[in-house]
């Protein structure tokens, strides 16, 4: 038979504090338990190797919230279409904010607020190429005004060192979370690193940020015979190390973001 409480026929408000402590002396409900924390928004960093799918998931991820009827606002850098959108290589576009280093991303929500537009989280895409700064002011909008940041990104750069950015990312995200699509080196091993290849061959110093062949792609500045070829290629560790680009050298490989 339960024991009763001495206190069972006396209002909550009116028990005295011992009222809440079970028949094993156990305070209930238990510091620790949450209850009356703040409330803070969610930080979520997804990362991958290029070609794994982190845009067509970040528009999934859009699809998802909005459905229920969330409001999000879409923030991209250096898309792959060069426009302002966040596009998947399976053809699928969204229109989103192309953020440059100097803008305030905290500015930007209390904007969308003061024009009467709702944000309940932010998709990031190309997280990698945003600045330390940004991401910290990201993490700032999930903590003070409760918006939910998803971010996608490639973790590390062509030299297998982490973004900036991804850094930061790892540093505050709330959950860092490989994606699960795996992308393969030529060699059927995961790929983690993507290779820069300039002229054929992987290289490991140069700027952080080369967009692959950005000259040659557009039709206004054709590419002339003293453009160096750069491309990436998603290699495994061992392959990264010898700059080995598999028996197919060359082919299947693809323009970065
Ligand atoms: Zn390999």
């Amino acid at each position: 038979m339960p024991a009763t409480s001495p206190y069972a026929d006396q209002p909550y408000a009116d028990r005295p504090a011992d009222a809440f402590l079970d028949n094993d002396g156990l305070t209930v409900p238990a510091a620790g338990s949450r209850r009356g924390a703040i409330t803070t928004g969610q930080v979520k960093y997804y990362y991958g190797p290029m070609d794994c799918g982190k845009s067509t998931l970040a528009l999934q991820m859009d699809h998802n919230h909005s459905r229920q009827g969330r409001r999000g606002l879409l923030l991209t850098k250096m898309d792959r279409s060069r426009k302002a959108q966040i596009s998947s290589r399976m053809g699928i576009t969204r229109d989103a904010v192309e953020v440059d280093d100097d803008m305030d991303l905290a500015d930007l929500v209390r904007q969308s607020w003061a024009s009467g537009r709702r944000v309940d989280y932010l998709i990031i895409d190309e997280a990698q190429f945003f600045t330390p700064e940004q991401v910290e002011q990201l993490a700032q909008l999930a903590d003070d005004v409760q918006v939910d940041i998803y971010a996608f990104g490639i973790a590390t750069d062509f030299r297998g060192k982490l973004f900036p950015a991804s850094a930061r990312w790892f540093e505050l995200a709330d959950e860092v979370l490989p994606l699960q699509v795996e992308v393969l080196c030529w060699c059927g091993r995961p790929g983690r690193f993507n290779a820069r290849i300039v002229d054929g061959v992987v290289v490991r110093d140069g700027e952080t940020v080369v967009v692959a062949d950005v000259l040659s792609s557009d039709p206004d500045q054709p590419s002339d015979a003293v453009t160096p070829s750069v491309h990436y290629q998603v290699l495994c560790r061992t392959h990264h190390r010898s700059g080995d680009l598999g028996p197919s050298s060359g082919e299947g490989t693809l323009p970065l973001a």
